[in-house]
């Protein structure tokens, strides 16, 4: 059985429902510092989940190193 998905619906727990519940999965570049000259360098990847029932959401740092 074929099923459509584009991959941005997933089943999360939520802290604020207490339950798991479909979250909203975006990915975001967050600039950590206040320095323009230094941006480039600081800018993080960030998974950014939402709460589809509630709202809530939750940053992720996707730093790996
Ligand atoms: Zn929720």
């Amino acid at each position: 059985m074929a099923t459509t998905n584009d991959g941005v619906d997933m089943t999360e727990s939520c802290v604020v429902c207490e339950r798991e519940t479909p979250h909203d999965i975006r990915l975001e570049i967050q600039t950590e510092s206040s320095k323009p000259e230094n941006a480039e360098f600081s800018r993080e990847p960030y998974r950014v989940s939402e709460c589809q029932v509630c709202g809530e959401t939750t940053s992720t740092r996707m730093n790996n190193a």
